[in-house]
């Protein structure tokens, strides 16, 4: 899970390095507005806490399809098919867990 804000000078997204898993933790550790300097236009903003939101990390299809070359590889052919499902099954769980913390972070507010 990543986090961003909107740049107000320019609109594109600001990816913020902070490790928390909600709001609540932001707002304890940052306190309510973070200060903000846009990357882009280098506007120096302020954001509250309510306007940081949170997206998904994991892509489904890349990591999937790379491990399975990668026990491909050593494998053979069914190792491609075995390992191609196995790192698919395996993405498909962690992007699982992170959608739902996305989902928990953008639906609670401080
Ligand atoms: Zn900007």
């Amino acid at each position: 899970m990543k986090l961003f804000c909107t740049c107000g000078g320019c609109n594109r997204k600001i990816y913020l390095n902070a490790q928390v898993k909600t709001r609540l933790e932001l707002f304890n550790s940052y306190g309510r507005v973070l200060r903000i300097q846009c990357p882009s236009c280098q506007i120096q903003g302020q954001i509250d806490v309510n306007y940081v939101f949170a997206e998904p990390t994991y892509n489904l299809a890349v990591p999937g399809t790379l491990s399975g070359a990668v026990i491909g590889i050593i494998g053979g052919p069914l190792g491609m098919i075995v390992g191609g499902f196995g790192g698919g099954f395996l993405v498909w769980a962690v992007s699982l867990k992170d959608k739902k913390a996305v989902a928990h972070f953008n639906s609670n507010y401080v």
